[in-house]
């Protein structure tokens, strides 16, 4: 082996190194704004650094300290003992397994992280920050958004290749307010740390794996929960045609838990949306009554054309709180009957379909590319560098 090539190697070694110590900072308990939390060391050992200073105090398993916003700054307490007032107060793991927990009035139960934590203030409450590595993240985030839904560790690794693309390919969201990440759904829900067995097996078999379209490039991986039968086109619901999110007839979703649904609506409060949205031609002409109590979608139908007016149906959807689009309206007496199909956008992959498609012995690779077109499965370090 040439110099260059050892060196070469060495430098694709020390990259990989690095890339599984990828961390990202995700933002916690974003939706409940504390103004105060006690942080707990539940194994491992903290070290508590003050303004960056390291103070003398050590948060031993099983110890507490109690934060709280105060007029910008962040009051630090180990018991009664006040520790002083800080603008930024970081909790670093020294042990192997570092894990703490939050407790906070408006949470309903206390909630237990890995690896290090920062507080400060923002706006008029606490910001906590959890600095984690990429593939405990994900794990959590699994744990968080699925569990429950299948016990399968080939849906898991679905869920868990389709988090680690949203996460790479979202990282710059919040940069701005110092983190990658909140834990809400605003990017993706994470309550946690990640327990169950089967969730860490399927992300660490899909370790670093993420999903790019034809040229290279980290996809969107848009999901719902079932898609009726027939998925829908980015184009329809978001005004922009993405490639790998096209229509396609999906025989998966058929049969299963949110395929069909059905809802009654007065035929009174029907009409009213039609008259407030395109006039009053709907509440007098009977050519226009009929037409707003006769429909069909043996197919999507993304717009719904009655004479001049062009109706979306996600527009409908929206107001009357429908499950999906996809639906059939008929007239029932003095009520509209509307029998519909799928659950969400129909955007992307149907999670009920991909359960099925588990069920059925495909791989998570080929369920994948059934739900996104011309996408494959990669290492992300291929692409990006980080
Ligand atoms: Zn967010």
């Amino acid at each position: 082996m040439s110099i260059r090539k050892f060196l070469a190697a060495i430098l694709c070694l020390v990259a990989s190194i690095e890339a599984f110590s990828l961390n990202i900072k995700v933002r916690l308990l974003t939706e409940y704004t504390p103004t105060s939390v006690v942080v707990s060391a539940v194994s491992g050992r903290y070290s508590l650094i003050c303004d960056k200073q390291i103070n003398a105090v050590v948060l031993e398993a099983g110890t507490s300290i109690t934060l709280t916003y105060f007029g910008n700054r962040v009051k630090v307490e180990k018991g009664i003992e006040l520790l002083g007032t800080f603008t930024e107060v970081e909790f670093i793991g020294t042990k192997y397994n570092n894990v703490f927990s939050l407790k906070t009035d408006k949470l309903p139960q206390e909630r237990v992280y890995e690896e290090n934590l920062s507080v400060g203030v923002l706006g008029n409450s606490l910001l906590l920050i959890n600095t984690i590595s990429l593939e405990k993240y994900v794990a959590g985030v699994v744990q968080s958004e699925v569990y429950g839904s299948s016990q399968d560790v080939e849906f898991f690794k679905i869920q868990a290749i389709a988090s680690r693309t949203y996460c790479l390919a979202n990282l710059n969201r919040h940069i701005r307010q110092g983190y990658n990440m909140c834990d809400a759904v605003h990017c993706q829900s994470y309550k946690g740390r990640c327990t169950q067995a089967d969730i860490f097996r399927a992300t660490y078999e899909t370790f670093n794996d993420v999903i790019v379209d034809s040229l290279n490039r980290l996809i969107s991986p848009a999901y719902h929960s079932n898609s009726g039968g027939m998925t829908e086109s980015a184009g329809n619901i978001w005004q922009k045609d993405i490639p790998y999110l096209q229509s396609k007839i999906d025989t998966f979703s058929v049969g299963a838990r949110n395929y069909e649904w059905e809802k009654i609506i007065p035929k009174r409060l029907w009409v009213n949306y039609f008259v407030e949205k395109y006039g009053e031609k709907y509440r007098t002409e009977e050519l226009y009554q009929e037409a707003i109590v006769n429909f069909e979608q043996p197919i999507r139908k993304a717009l719904w054309i009655i004479e001049s007016d062009t109706i979306p149906t996600k527009d409908i959807r929206a107001y009357f709180k429908l499950r999906s689009a996809f639906f059939n309206v008929s007239l029932q007496g003095d009520n509209v009957y509307l029998k519909g199909k799928g659950y969400g956008h129909g955007v992307g992959l149907s999670q009920e379909g991909a359960i099925e498609m588990v069920r059925r012995g495909y791989s998570c690779e080929e369920i994948l590319q059934f739900y996104f077109n011309n996408v494959r499965i990669i290492k992300y370090t291929e692409i990006i560098d980080l």
